[in-house]
Parts: C-alpha cells; sequence; structure tokens
C-alpha cells in the first residue's frame, strides 16, 4: 500500500507533564497540518507512582501516592477553561486506581498491574483533548487498547503485527478524516480484552507500530532532548546532536541503552522505511535528528551508549570431560525462562554473558529469578556479579577497520575491562565497566573520539 501524508507524533512524559508542557506539545502539533495522530505518554511521574502503587501498598503510603497523582492530573485540570467537562472522567480514572491499588494490596498480579499503570497514559490523553479543544481544534480521544492487540505477556506484552494492521485500518483510520486523534501509548490489550502494556518507555514503540499500520510519512518523538546525541548529554554535556543517522546506527543506540527512544522503536520504523524524527517540544525551532535509511559518509565512531545494572553470570562446566553440548544446554535452559542473552564470551568450558534487559518490564522485575539459577546450578557452577555497566561504541564497518582496539581502549587503560565483545557486528564495539566507573569511562572514550 501506498504511503499516506500522515505524521503520527508522539509526546512522552515531560512533554505532557503540566498544563504549560502539554500547550507547548500542542502547538507542536499544530503548526504541522500533516499531524493527524497523537500518541502520549503519562504525565511525568504518573507511571512511577502507579508502578509502586502495584506493589500492594499499606493503607498509608497507598494514600500518599494517590494524593501525588490527583495533584499532578488536577494541576492540569485546574488550568482548563471549563475544567467540568473533564473533571467527573478524570475523578473516574483516579476512583479506578484507588480501587486496583486496593486490590493489589490483597494480591498483586502482573495483570493487575498493567491495568492499573494503564490508567497513566488514559488521564493524560484525555486532559490533552480538552487542551485541544478549548482551542476550537476538533480532536477526539481514541482507546488505544481497540487497535494495539498484543500478547497477554503482561508487563511486556508483544504487539500482534497482522491483527494491530487490520484493526487499525477498521477502526482508527476512518476517524483521521474528521479530527486530530489523540491516543495513548504504552498499553494495548490481549485477546480477552485484559489491557497490557509493552514494557517501559513503551510510548515510542507504539508511535512507531501505528505508523507502520497506517503507512505513515514520518513518525515524530518529541521528548526533552533536541534530538539524539554522540551520547546522554546528561552524562557529557559536550555532547553533540547527530542530525542524520541510519536506522541500524540508532537501533544499536537504542538497544545499548540510549533512553531516548525505546529499543523496539525502530523495528516497524525499518520494516516500513518510515523515516523517525527526534526532537525537543520544549524547544521545537532547535531542529532535531532525522533517523533515516541511508545517510551521507556514516563515520567509523558515531556514538557512545551506556546501560547501567547489568548482571554477568560466568558459567563453569561441571564436567570438563563432557563438555561438548554444555552452551546448548545452557542456552535452551535460559530459553525455557524467556531470556535472550545479551554479550556473550566463551572458553572451551566456561561461558560469560549477560541477560538481555532490554525493553524491561513495566514492573522492573528481575530477569535473575531463583528458578534459573537452581536450574543452571545442577548444570554449572554459576557465579553471578551485579553492578557492571555496559558501555556500547556505536559506529559503522567498525570490524573491518584497523586501529579501532588501540584508539578505544588506550583511552580506558586506568580502567578494568570486565569483558569484551567484538567483531560479531560491525556497528558496535560494547563492554563491560564497573558500575562506578560507568560515567567516568565515557566521558574519557568521548573526549578522546568525539570532540
Ligand atoms: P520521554 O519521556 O520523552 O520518552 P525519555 O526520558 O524516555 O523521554 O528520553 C529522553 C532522555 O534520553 C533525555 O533526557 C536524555 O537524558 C536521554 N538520552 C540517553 N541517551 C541519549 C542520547 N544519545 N541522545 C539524547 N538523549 C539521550
Ligand atoms: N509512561 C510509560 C513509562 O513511563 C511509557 C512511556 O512513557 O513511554 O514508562
Ligand atoms: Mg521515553
Amino acid at each position: 500500500m501506498s504511503q499516506t501524508n500522515l505524521i503520527v507524533a508522539k509526546f512522552g512524559g515531560t512533554s505532557v507533564a503540566d498544563f504549560d508542557a502539554m500547550n507547548r506539545s500542542a502547538d507542536v502539533v499544530l503548526t504541522n497540518r500533516d499531524v493527524r495522530l497523537v500518541v502520549l505518554s503519562a504525565s511525568a511521574g504518573v507511571t512511577n507512582l502507579l508502578v509502586t502503587l502495584a506493589e500492594g501498598l499499606e493503607q498509608q503510603p497507598r494514600a500518599y501516592l494517590l494524593d501525588e497523582i490527583r495533584r499532578i492530573q488536577y494541576g492540569i485540570i485546574d488550568r482548563l477553561q471549563q475544567p467540568d467537562v473533564i473533571r467527573d472522567e478524570i475523578d473516574r480514572m483516579l476512583e479506578n486506581i484507588t480501587m486496583l491499588s486496593e486490590a493489589a494490596a490483597l494480591a498483586t498480579s502482573t495483570a493487575l498491574t498493567d491495568e492499573l499503570v494503564s490508567h497513566g497514559e488514559l488521564m493524560s490523553s484525555l486532559l490533552f483533548v480538552e487542551i485541544l479543544r478549548e482551542r476550537q481544534v476538533a480532536a477526539e480521544w481514541f482507546d488505544v487498547r481497540k487497535v494495539m492487540r498484543t500478547s497477554d505477556r503482561f508487563g511486556r506484552a508483544e504487539p500482534e503485527i497482522a491483527i494491530l494492521a487490520e484493526l487499525t485500518t477498521t477502526q482508527l483510520k476512518p476517524r483521521l478524516q474528521d479530527a486530530i486523534i489523540i491516543t495513548q501509548g504504552f498499553i494495548g490489550s490481549e485477546g480477552k480484552g485484559r489491557t497490557t502494556t509493552l514494557g517501559r518507555g513503551g510510548s515510542d514503540y507504539t508511535a512507531a507500530l501505528l505508523g507502520e499500520a497506517l503507512h505513515a510519512k514520518q513518525i515524530d518523538i518529541w521528548t526533552d532532548v533536541p534530538g539524539i546525541y554522540t551520547t546522554d548529554p546528561r552524562v557529557v554535556a559536550s555532547a553533540h546532536r547527530i542530525d542524520e543517522i541510519t536506522f541500524e546506527e540508532a537501533a544499536e543506540m537504542a538497544t545499548f541503552g540510549a533512553k531516548v527512544l525505546h529499543p523496539a522503536t525502530l523495528l516497524p520504523a525499518v520494516r516500513s522505511d518510515i523515516p523517525v524524527f527526534v526532537g525537543s517540544s520544549k524547544d521545537p525551532s532547535a531542529g532535531g535528528t532525522l533517523v533515516c535509511n541511508k545517510t551521507q559518509n556514516p563515520p567509523l565512531f558515531r556514538a557512545l551508549a551506556l546501560r547501567r545494572k547489568q548482571t554477568l553470570l560466568t558459567l563453569h562446566s561441571l564436567n570438563m570431560l563432557h563438555a561438548r553440548g554444555f552452551l546448548a544446554e545452557v542456552f535452551n535452559i535460559l530459553a525455557r525462562h524467556n531470556i535472550s542473552v545479551d554479550l556473550i564470551t566463551t572458553s572451551e568450558v566456561s561461558v560469560a554473558l549477560t541477560l538481555d534487559t532490554t525493553g524491561s518490564t513495566s514492573t522492573g522485575d528481575s530477569l535473575l529469578t531463583q528458578a534459573l539459577l537452581t536450574e543452571l546450578s545442577s548444570l554449572c557452577r554459576v557465579e553471578v556479579e551485579e553492578n557492571l555497566a555496559l558501555v556500547a561504541l556505536i559506529g559503522n564497518k567498525l570490524s573491518q577497520a584497523c586501529g579501532v582496539g588501540k584508539e578505544v581502549f588506550g583511552v580506558l587503560e586506568p580502567f578494568n575491562l570486565r569483558l569484551i565483545c567484538y567483531g560479531a557486528s560491525s556497528y558496535n564495539l560494547c563492554f563491560l565497566v564497573p558500575g562506578n566507573d560507568a560515567e567516568q569511562v565515557v566521558r574519557a572514550l568521548h573526549h578522546n573520539l568525539f570532540e
């Protein structure tokens, strides 16, 4: 099917944090007539509060968190010209949250958690519709769960692309003619209609999935930084914006920890060749980054990404004589526990690996369960090292170039490199360092390779 003129615009938590932020985002929506679908995150802080409520708290802390959520949402309602229109609906949502958090205090479950945390996006999108309507803009609220069909893996649900495409075409597409549609990121529903979530930061992914289903010409991700930088500008103040970057490079960055994009965001974009723009809703005139298929002269070194809180497992075979098949058994066990391996190095009778935490669950549960450890321990001796950080150097044709090792590791002389992965992908060189050294390592490398 041919491409449309449609742009899907997604606004993250800080872009809908309060009344002023929502109005700045509304300005951004209205400056481009092609923006017909708007995907929103919960107001900043709300998802964290809801996740904590889902853990099942005592009455007192529960009341405190509920007040906090009410305060954030009422901060917006109270500044509307006609707050009455929406107050009841938000009150109903707040009552639901109260009820669900009481249920969580009796017994928690992943399904209950998803139902509870979905209210953040439900509320922010309702409020944003009112912000637009007060400007006389035809805007309609749309419950994304009608089209965002997912698996029932609560907390980290996988979209069912074919059903999602069909539902989007029949239920959502016709509505785009008459009004700007405002919907929720992050949430979906499984076959029986129960609410699911796509994992923390999942609203970017929602925008890309809907963009793909609607054959959009572009997906705009509006956040609190004017683009994708050479590394997290919060870690390195001298990081600079990358004006154009390829899908592959940006996907590597997102996978290895650049929070600016959810790791899965670029999958639909690459599949359907839809450019993704990243910019700041606080400062739209500052421009941003275009993620697309091809760029001029892709550089050898593109960016640095950092992923904290990595766990390294070192597995030593118990039986050196029968080491054959050892890796196969290790992978089998990990697969049964639904875990994919991230970094890996091997020797004949041992293997060191990190667990893939990309797209972590909405609840932030650890992948390293007691059941997994017990099963691995029956096969091998298991060593667990916590508090490591993964640093990824992203680039192009890295494995074909000469001198990369010297240039990178020369700078890192004062640091302990716990594990190095290089050569499987020509786009990255990754290594683990002690968590406490991570920022220093990134700064030293950035200084040497990018400044
Ligand atoms: P949103 O709520 O809009 O989705 P996020 O907090 O998820 O925003 O992502 C934006 C943040 O990503 C920035 O504030 C920045 O600190 C962080 N970040 C990490 N790596 C990068 C990078 N390479 N370029 C830009 N921002 C990055
Ligand atoms: N509100 C969700 C979160 O905080 C999803 C998102 O913002 O992308 O993780
Ligand atoms: Mg985000």
